[in-house]
């Protein structure tokens, strides 16, 4: 295994593994004293041995898109999964095996293309599966399909002591329980994931979209909450605030993503979107072909690589005026990268959940991501996201762990027994800590984990 120690490497070679593969160009200024390619679970097992045997601390990268950037941590041995890279797929039972550093799109491209199936991963196309699946996973059609962590069937785990376990509902089952919706919490690194696949080869993706001009934000946002309830059971719905390319101006974009079996299935879901929309549209289409590609494309788009970001989330109460909470934040955005989004989460939201630890949910997913270009703009972008939040936070039961900094904000991310749970089991397996968890401020949490109170005070 390929070790990069910080005090003895070339320092470029050091600070390209130490920050090269982190989505967020905002670095942190925090300095692991090594960092370790793994290629195979083996060196997996000896990264931790490793660490162990040098009293640090583990810190884990799979797809670097923490923005808070979790896997760069002091006195830590940083264990790099972006070289490990591994799937493998049995159609017959519709599992596949995938390492933690395999992207959505790295993965869906292989099950689409080679096995006719999908997996309902992150929707921007290089989110890693290992953090994804770790905090829950608002995935493709989350609204019906529920989180990409509810299809985990096992997972393959090096504990803090080094010793490699296969964890599923039979065997190990705490950390099964754990590694649905811990996130950086989990005790342990996840080597590889037992995915349940969705056929894929007779669903066509469909879209529909309205773009309206912002002065409309009321009239839309109001239009798209009414029809949510009564939806189509195959169709993602959400809505961004946003500037669209070619578009100078702010818009609130309300799509509809419908994966049906046929044009005409997909034309039936998608028509009471279409018949019921208000007028004003600036531009708009229905029923059009799309597909996995064309929205990991769009996707991209809105997030673009080599950028400086900030995002916060929160799960808005059912009963609040969701246009009216999130008013301030769809219309004023700090950069014109900068975007809003709502998701809708019902029915979903209203399931009876697997026993796991993701729990936290509402029917409404609300994020903010803030993305600008230069080191100047900090101040004013990181602004604006702490005092949406903090307005946005009294009508909210909690936060989505993915878009989370526990630096900046305490919140709730899970059900209160959940996360009582959840620290009980982080602290039965990592009682000294070894595993980085989460990073509060001054990292300090350790072994103890997250409060998983509400903070108001930011
Ligand atoms: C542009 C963008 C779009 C996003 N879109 C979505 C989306 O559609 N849906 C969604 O749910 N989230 C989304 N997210 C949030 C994303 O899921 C989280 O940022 C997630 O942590 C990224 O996973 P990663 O493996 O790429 O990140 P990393 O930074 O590599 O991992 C994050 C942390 O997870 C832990 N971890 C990762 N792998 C392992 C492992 N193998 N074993 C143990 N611990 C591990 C570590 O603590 C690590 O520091 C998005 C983020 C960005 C930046």
């Amino acid at each position: 295994m390929k070790i990069t120690w910080r005090d003895s490497a070339d320092p470029a070679v050091y600070e390209e593994a130490r920050v090269g593969r982190l989505f967020n160009h905002r670095r942190p200024q925090r300095f692991p004293l090594a960092v370790v390619k793994a290629t195979s679970e083996r060196e997996i097992v000896d990264a931790v041995k490793l660490a162990i045997e040098k009293n640090c601390r583990v810190a884990v990268r799979s797809g670097g898109h923490a923005l808070a950037g979790w896997s760069v941590r002091d006195q830590s041995i940083l264990i790099e999964l972006g070289e490990y890279k591994h799937l493998e797929v049995d159609p017959g039972s519709r599992i596949a095996r995938a390492s933690p550093s395999l992207t959505g799109k790295e993965l869906n491209d292989v099950l689409v293309k080679e096995h006719g199936m999908m997996f309902p991963a992150g929707h921007c196309p290089e989110v890693g599966l290992g953090g994804f699946l770790l905090q829950g996973g608002n995935g493709w059609n989350c609204r019906n399909w529920g989180w990409g962590c509810e299809r985990v069937k096992a997972v393959d785990v090096v504990t803090a002591t080094g010793e490699l376990l296969h964890c599923n509902a039979a065997q190990n089952r705490d950390l099964y329980w754990a590694a649905r919706g811990s996130g950086p919490g989990f005790p342990g690194v996840v080597t590889q994931f037992h995915l349940e696949l969705i056929p894929y080869r007779k669903l066509g993706f469909r879209s529909s979209g309205y773009v309206y001009p912002i002065r409309l934000y009321r009239e839309a946002f109001d239009w798209v909450l009414s029809i949510t309830p009564g939806f189509d059971g195959d169709t993602q719905i959400l809505a961004v605030s946003y500037y669209p390319e070619g578009i100078d101006e702010l818009c609130f974009f309300v799509s509809f993503l419908a994966m049906k079996h046929s044009p005409e299935e997909a034309e039936e879901a998608l028509r009471p979107a279409q018949d019921s929309r208000p007028d004003g549209a600036m531009t708009e289409w229905f029923c059009q072909e799309d597909s996995l590609e064309n929205q990991y494309s769009i996707e991209g788009k809105l997030n673009p690589e080599g950028h400086r970001y900030c995002s916060e989330s929160a799960y808005i109460c059912n009963d609040a005026d969701v246009p009216a909470v999130l008013e301030d934040a769809c219309k004023d955005l700090p950069h014109k990268k900068s975007y809003t989004l709502w998701y809708a989460v019902y029915p979903s939201s209203r399931r009876t959940l697997p026993d796991m630890a993701m729990s936290m949910r509402s029917d409404h997913y609300f994020a903010l991501y803030a993305i600008w270009e230069d080191e100047k703009d900090d101040l004013r972008c990181q602004s604006w996201v702490a005092n949406i939040i903090k307005k946005v936070q009294h009508h909210a039961v909690g936060s989505y762990l993915g878009d989370a900094d526990f630096q900046v904000r305490q919140t709730k991310f899970w059900e209160d027994a959940n996360a009582q749970r959840l620290m009980e089991i982080r602290r039965e397996w990592d009682p000294q800590g070894t595993i980085c968890g989460y990073l509060d401020k001054g990292d300090r949490s350790g072994a103890k984990g997250l409060e998983n109170k509400h903070e108001f005070k930011l």
